[in-house]
């Protein structure tokens, strides 16, 4: 085997026959020529004085050209030049040559020979005493893209490409400036935040969760006006900016179109959905509001939208930052409710609407503060949900219940059969103590399980569908029935109403009050019937507040049913009476 040398003769580059001496000018002029041909930036050179310019190949090039398409002539750069960025071009070569910038560095759009518009970068230096300057350009077009993008990402949501809360706030800092200076119309700040938006992630899964976002974009994005901003500003948290409106009417108008925008249903995921939204509205008096207060003050409007449930929408007011102190109180009276033994049950009968006999109570829990009064459940529930305070007072709760109703078997042949139903919240099904905790509860009591009732919202049969549905199956296994409570309100998929272990659908109190003059609430009510009938489901009606809707409901034969016209929730002696002298229906 032969090895090869490392340079074979050939290899070696072989010197021009007449090689000029290194310190000719010639030499040095053949080395400039070659740097000139060769380099990979385009190379110019200009004397200034005398108009005359010199442009290398590569900077023909780097625009289409080849050398004898481009004469070396100023014109033929400067009108290729993007008419925006001519002025600052022009601005930075007479600076640099008068002295006032060290070196020349500036970049603009040039015309390609394709027609598109290539981002230049240009470096330049002048000669120190002649109004000479030479220097190169760089096509730095895919580097501009790159860093666009990252300002893109920066400044946008990804998912929807919707400005972000950064671009949002800027945008909002420019409109108030505008107010202030022009004394331009109001502007108005509508905050809107996805109503269960959760269930849908939890039960479809994400991605659904995505598609409803870029379905929900659209739906706002078709309502704006040329110079209005919508941005997404977090998770299911939406932002439109009104640039200019007449008041704060024009300003509710909008959030009614909104909420109409949103009402019609969406298809996620094979699956009709229904989406809704609280939104806050704050208004800018005289723009000298900062962006993010006017922000905060919308947000506030939100919530109070949220929790009131009245209407979809509020406006800010400044009585709702008091507001926001009191809850804060209320989250702080609510640590020290349990220990002082502040809360209480109230009972509702639920009637067999057939017989109009007692078929049982519904607990509902009802917090005795020392200086306000009797709080209800919808003004301390969310907070206890939110701070976990609801795990203590659930459990609470569920004893007290089992207690009273062990109590009133004990006393009365007439409360034999009925039973006890106990709302449970959300978070309570996130223990995994849960079924423990009941069957102790049960035990302590000696209840049997078929005297408890537990209710529950549609969001928890759909939220961890796999955990939730062990939990549920447990309970049921235990001869406890399961109810949906509030069914109408949330979103369901019809698949997991079947496939969960289920008793009955309490048709929320919004479709039956007001049934018997109401267009359409009782086709829903008949339908809910006709669908509980489909998938063996029994059914409770609450909010029967008149003879005419009970009679309704008669005729439908739902089983079951609660309200006012029976009775309001009662303490636990009026519920003991009930049992001893039930009246007739
Ligand atoms: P819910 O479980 O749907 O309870 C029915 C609510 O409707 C009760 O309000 C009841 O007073 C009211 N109601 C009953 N009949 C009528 C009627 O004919 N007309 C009208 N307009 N309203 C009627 P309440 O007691 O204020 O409870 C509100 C909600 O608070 C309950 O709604 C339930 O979701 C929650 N809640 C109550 N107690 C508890 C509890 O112990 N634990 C949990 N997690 N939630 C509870
Ligand atoms: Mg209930
Ligand atoms: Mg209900």
């Amino acid at each position: 085997m032969t090895s090869t040398p490392p340079f074979t003769p050939a290899t070696v580059p072989t010197p021009p026959a007449a090689a000029l001496p290194t310190d000719s000018a010639d030499y040095l002029r053949s080395r400039l020529e070659t740097t000139w041909a060769g380099a990979r930036d385009g190379l110019w050179d200009w004397d200034v004085a005398n108009d005359a310019l010199r442009l290398s190949p590569r900077w023909k090039s780097l625009l289409g050209y080849a050398s004898d398409e481009v004469q070396d002539r100023p014109e033929e750069w400067f009108r290729r030049v993007h008419p925006r960025d001519l002025d600052e071009l022009k601005r930075a070569i007479d600076a640099h040559l008068n002295g006032r910038s060290d070196e020349l560095e500036t970049e603009f759009r040039m015309l390609h020979k394709d027609g598109s518009w290539r981002w230049i970068l240009c470096r330049g230096q002048r000669h120190a005493k002649q109004a000479l300057l030479a220097g190169s350009v760089t096509d730095v077009t895919s580097l501009k893209a790159a860093e666009n993008q990252v300002l893109l990402e920066a400044f946008h949501d990804p998912l929807t490409g919707l400005p972000n809360k950064r671009l949002f706030q800027d945008r909002l800092s420019l409109a108030l400036a505008r107010r202030r200076q022009r004394a331009a119309q109001p502007l108005a700040v509508l905050y809107l935040d996805l109503d269960r938006f959760h269930t849908v992630n939890d039960s479809l899964g994400v991605d659904a969760g995505d598609d409803l976002l870029v379905e929900i974009k659209g739906r706002l994005t078709e309502l704006l006006r040329l110079g209005d901003t919508l941005g997404r500003l977090g998770g299911d948290k939406f932002a439109v900016l009104l640039d200019g409106v007449g008041g704060p009417r024009e300003a509710m108008h909008f959030a009614d179109d909104l909420v109409a925008a949103l009402k019609r249903p969406l298809v996620i995921a094979g699956l009709e959905v229904f989406a809704s939204a609280s939104i806050g509205i704050a208004l800018s008096k005289d723009g000298k509001e900062r962006p993010e207060d006017l922000l905060k003050d919308a947000i506030t409007a939100m919530h109070r939208a949220k929790e009131d449930g009245a209407t979809p929408f509020e406006l800010f007011d400044p009585q709702m930052n008091s507001n926001a102190k009191e809850r804060l109180q209320l989250e702080a009276d609510l640590h020290h409710a349990i220990e002082r033994g502040e809360f209480l049950l109230h009972y509702q009968p639920v009637i067999a609407l057939a017989s109009g006999d007692l078929a049982g109570f519904e607990a509902l829990v009802r917090w005795q503060h020392p200086t306000r009064g009797m709080i209800r459940p919808d003004h301390f529930i969310p907070i206890a949900e939110e701070t976990g305070l609801i795990a203590p007072l659930g459990s609470w709760v569920l004893e007290e219940s089992c207690r009273q109703m062990r109590e009133w078997k004990d006393r009365f042949q007439a409360a034999r059969d009925i039973s006890i139903a106990v709302n449970l919240s959300a978070r309570q099904f996130e223990n995994p103590a849960l079924v423990d905790e009941i069957v102790q509860c049960l035990e302590t009591a000696g209840l049997e399980p078929d005297s408890l009732d537990l209710e529950m919202t549609e969001s928890v049969v759909m939220a961890r569908t796999r955990e939730n549905a062990a939990t549920l199956q447990a309970l049921r296994d235990l001869g406890i029935k399961l109810l949906i409570d509030d069914f109408g309100t949330g979103y369901s998929s019809l698949a997991s109403l079947q496939s969960f272990p289920l008793d009955s659908l309490k048709i929320d109190r919004s479709f039956v009050m007001g049934m018997e003059f109401e267009d359409g609430k009782a086709e829903i009510v008949r339908t809910v019937l006709a669908l509980a009938k489909a998938l063996e489901l029994e059914v409770v009606a609450e909010g029967i507040e008149t003879a005419e809707s009970l009679a309704i409901l008669r005729d439908l034969e739902c089983e079951h049913g609660q309200g006012y016209y029976f009775s309001a929730p009662v303490d636990g002696d009026a519920a003991a009476a009930w049992i001893e002298n039930p009246p007739s229906f």
